[in-house]
């Protein structure tokens, strides 16, 4: 058996009940075989693959808050620190109720590679808890918020790990949670990212990963001999990613047609109102049918059904799986020409080789959403200077991160013979650098 399978194997062996794990490493060494094998007596000999898929550590534990009645709830917490070859830990913090320690692995894993694709020195690393801040007052997610940075702080700081924001973690869980580092810490250091702007944050990191995106789907248009400009497209989220992705498509002259939510989605054939989106989604918090309520000519539809509308560029910026094979069928009938991942692994791989297999560009989360942790980066930078930077600098650097990691990912799949495949140039690009850093630092 080769040496990718066995690991494949491996992993599903010794981590049952963690389907979106098992479906990420199968998705990143499948594409890798090609280097591995190219290498794979020194690999294997030093268990570099067994090393990769096994987290350096993992914390998992109990937070215990209490509700505005008085009620006491347990949440479970975790914290991977997946692999920090080429830098300290990095990644966001997920608040729903579906976290489990299976999609934290399997997000701390692609972080391993986005991170390494950005060409900064940031390791892998991802976090949440199962606690739902939808619905909670204030207060209420303070004393979340609170209780877990309680026991997280052990585990982190600027130079180890350095934790961000995620699906469920905005501004204001940021704030919580790094007033409570400080508190018990006593130290002011840049130890979380996505910070407000009055301590520490980065102008540009709220934008960061949605015009990230359409930089890199620019490029990746332009490079194949098309224009952005024109162009319709269906964005699916509206939460930080879909916002931010649906007005740089917007300001780049493409037109947006729609947004979801988990409970529905809306077709708007004049162009997404982004003033109007933000007002429902950042400021009312509340559902999608405000939206079209508040907008003539724009439909409201319960349940999935983003792709079913025709469009030339597919952003998938909600959640994991949610863009499935009959959903690619629709998209290639429509003409898609492209998709790129918004959200982390928002397409499943049988979606994905079909559209790969029927000509449309492809470019997956961990290349196209990595402005959003670049940008992250960026923020620890100015933090260790204690500088700020303007807007405009921090926009400028971004634009080149993110156009250079396209270039290194088309480079990579063009230099194993797999041109076109951005999955596998992703996969292979980010891999090296940490495999490189690995095996220089030895058995550790
Ligand atoms: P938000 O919480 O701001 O928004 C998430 C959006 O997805 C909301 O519109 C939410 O709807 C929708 N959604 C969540 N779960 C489901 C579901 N099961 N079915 C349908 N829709 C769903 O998160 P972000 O925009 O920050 O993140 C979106 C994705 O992008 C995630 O995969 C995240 O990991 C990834 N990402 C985010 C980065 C960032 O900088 N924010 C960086 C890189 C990747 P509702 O409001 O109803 O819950």
């Amino acid at each position: 058996m080769s040496y990718v399978d066995e690991v494949i194997d491996l992993v599903v062996e010794k981590n049952p009940a963690q389907p979106e794990f098992h479906q990420a490493v199968k998705e990143v060494l499948e594409s890798l075989r090609v280097v591995i094998e190219a290498n794979e007596a020194a690999y294997r000999k030093d268990a570099l693959l067994e090393r990769l898929v096994t987290p350096e550590r993992q914390l998992l534990f109990r937070v215990p808050w209490v509700d505005d009645k008085g009620q006491v709830h347990v949440n479970n917490a975790f914290r991977v620190q997946f692999n920090s070859a080429i830098g300290p830990y990095k990644g966001g913090l997920r608040l729903h109720p579906s976290v489990n320690l299976g999609i934290i692995k399997f997000l701390g894993f692609e972080q391993i590679f986005k991170n390494s694709l950005t060409g900064l020195p940031i390791g892998g690393g991802k976090g949440g808890s199962d606690f739902d801040p939808k619905g909670k007052s204030d207060r209420e997610v303070m004393a979340f918020c609170q209780s877990f940075m309680t026991e997280l702080c052990k585990y982190i700081g600027a130079d180890t790990d350095v934790p961000a924001g995620d699906i469920g973690t905005g501004a204001r869980e940021i704030g919580y949670m790094f007033g409570q580092y400080k508190r018990i810490r006593g130290l002011y250091e840049g130890v979380l990212t996505g910070k407000g702007l009055s301590y520490g944050g980065s102008l540009a990191r709220t934008e960061a990963t949605g015009y990230g995106l359409l930089y890199l789907t620019e490029e990746m248009l332009k490079c194949n001999g098309h224009d952005i400009k024109g162009k319709t497209v269906a964005v699916s989220g509206s939460g930080n990613v879909a916002i931010y992705a649906t007005q740089k498509a917007q300001q780049l002259g493409a037109k947006v047609v729609t947004v979801s939510d988990s409970t529905g989605w809306v077709y708007d054939k004049d162009g997404i109102d982004v003033a109007l989106l933000k007002e429902v989604k950042e400021v009312k918090r509340a559902r999608l049918t405000e939206y079209a309520k508040a907008r003539p000519g724009a439909e409201y539809h319960e349940g999935r059904g983003v792709w079913t509308i025709k469009c030339d560029v597919a952003l998938p910026c909600a959640t994991q799986n949610e863009l499935h094979l009959e959903d690619a069928k629709a998209l290639v009938a429509g003409g898609c020409i492209a998709v790129a991942e918004g959200a982390n692994m928002p397409t499943t791989m049988e979606a994905t080789e079909y559209l790969q297999e029927n000509g449309v560009l492809f470019a997956p989360g961990k290349a196209a959403n990595a402005g959003g942790v670049a940008t992250s980066a960026l923020e620890m930078s100015q933090n260790s200077e204690r500088l700020s930077w303007t807007f405009e600098e921090v926009d400028g650097k971004l634009k080149n991160i993110m156009v250079n990691i396209f270039h290194n990912l088309d480079e990579a799949a063009k230099k194993y013979g797999m041109e076109g495949n951005y999955v596998a140039g992703a996969n292979i690009a980010g891999f090296l650098k940490v495999a490189d850093a690995m095996t220089a630092q030895g058995i550790v």
